[in-house]
């Protein structure tokens, strides 16, 4: 069974097609920059990999443009698009509506645009792949894997605001919570590793990649998660300011004459590492500067470092322990010197980390000691897979 999976950005499109026998990788692309002149088509397989520069005017020409190039007799993976089965799409934001995957029909389609106001930079362009596919593959199977889903588990004193009360019934205002496909995935991860059934494991999941967000998993449910209404609240991030005092927003409008978008823009775009550092939101810059005395720099590793250890007690305390603490993402998987700062002092709470282990790279592994009561693991996430696995599954 062979499954595509689609990832459809503001202006992108990512795209894999993957063989369920084996769960690999046939083919792998990326449409950068859909909707503008200087478009381009990136497909290929690890080191094979090719840059068709192509206009994509929107989805549905990138969309068309990929079932293209997967059966080109040149450059193409297959031989027609009759060896695909099914098609899977990751949609950001399923609101309450949805607790799991589901097939797409014309009921899902609509209630999937009726979040689009809850993730106005995401669902749109998810619904437009969606849309492509059907037009262009109308024989075909699709399937809508949520970002919020997974944590659609969380009990109402974990995802309420206290907020009057109708701020949820009027405008749904509540904790829905993101990254759900990565954090499951590392989760059953986890458990394999563990050699634990999943429903007997307390975890704790961190995704630290540009976008961070850490989950309390209790028996295979997401108990607690630190981003909120939107993406924006928990950690630091890479440019996003992670929580901060409310009121430090109608300050800023009401006293300093900043409007309500450009603290908005302000608090996603320039905050987190890069606005602490002044420097860059990216952590292997920030490292390399520490390196050299940077002041601000040191700071902003500080701060995340010490964000992300706040969250974990958190959740320890949430769930009345914790099996294991799972790392993925850009640098829950890369940064050895991030890791060792989250954990460092831990060790009279049971989290014990070998620096031999939390030295190496690349693949999935312990890097907690074998005596270690709580167990530190790095999985690569695999968010692809996982979508691949729940069409599977559905259809
Ligand atoms: P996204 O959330 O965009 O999917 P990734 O999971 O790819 O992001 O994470 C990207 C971030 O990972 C980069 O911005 C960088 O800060 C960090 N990163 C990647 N490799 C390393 C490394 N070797 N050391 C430190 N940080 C790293």
């Amino acid at each position: 069974m062979k499954i595509l999976v689609m990832n459809a950005g503001s202006s992108s499109l990512k795209y894999q097609l993957v063989d369920m026998e084996k769960e690999t990788v046939v083919a792998k692309g990326l449409c950068e920059r859909v909707g503008a002149s200087d478009s381009f088509h990136k497909h290929g397989v690890d080191t094979d990999e090719r840059v068709i520069s192509v206009y994509l005017p929107d989805h549905h020409a990138a969309v068309k443009a990929v079932l293209e190039v997967l059966v080109d007799s040149k450059i193409g993976s297959i031989s027609s698009l009759n060896e695909i089965d099914a098609v899977g799409h990751r949609v950001v934001h399923g609101g309450e509506f949805f607790k799991e995957s589901v097939r797409i029909d014309d009921d899902v389609i609509e209630k999937i645009d009726q979040c689009s106001v809850l993730a106005p930079l995401h669902n749109p362009p998810a619904l437009a792949g969606i849309i492509a596919c059907r037009d262009l593959m109308s024989d075909k199977p699709q399937v809508a894997v949520f970002d919020t889903a997974f944590h659609q588990s969380m009990p109402p004193k974990a995802y309420m605001y206290a907020l009057p009360y109708e701020m949820y019934e009027k405008y749904k205002i509540r904790r829905y919570g993101f990254h759900g496909t990565s954090h499951r995935y590392i989760a059953d991860r986890a458990a394999d590793l563990l050699g634990r059934p999943l429903a007997d494991l307390r975890l704790i999941t961190c995704h630290l990649g540009n976008g961070c967000s850490i989950t309390a998993i209790d028996h295979g449910y997401s108990v607690e998660t630190s981003m909120g209404f939107t993406p924006l609240e928990g950690l630091m991030m890479g440019t996003r300011s992670g929580s901060i005092d409310p009121a430090i927003v109608t300050y800023l409008i009401g006293t300093q004459g900043m409007t309500a978008a450009e603290v908005e823009n302000m608090m996603n775009r320039e905050s987190g590492l890069l606005g602490i550092s002044g420097l860059s939101n990216d952590l292997r810059d920030i490292r390399a500067a520490t390196e050299a005395g940077h002041e601000r720099a040191t700071l902003a590793y500080d701060m995340y470092s010490n964000s992300v250890k706040k969250f974990i007690g958190q959740y320890v305390f949430a769930m009345a322990g914790v099996d294991a603490i799972v790392l993925t993402a850009g640098v829950g998987e890369n940064c050895d010197r991030m890791r060792r700062m989250i954990f460092q002092g831990l060790e009279p709470l049971g989290i014990i980390v070998d620096q031999g282990l939390n030295c190496q790279r690349g693949y999935e592994r312990f890097i907690s000691t074998e005596e270690s009561p709580v167990k530190v693991i790095v999985i690569p996430t695999n968010e692809e897979l996982m979508i691949a696995r729940d069409v599977a599954d559905l259809i």
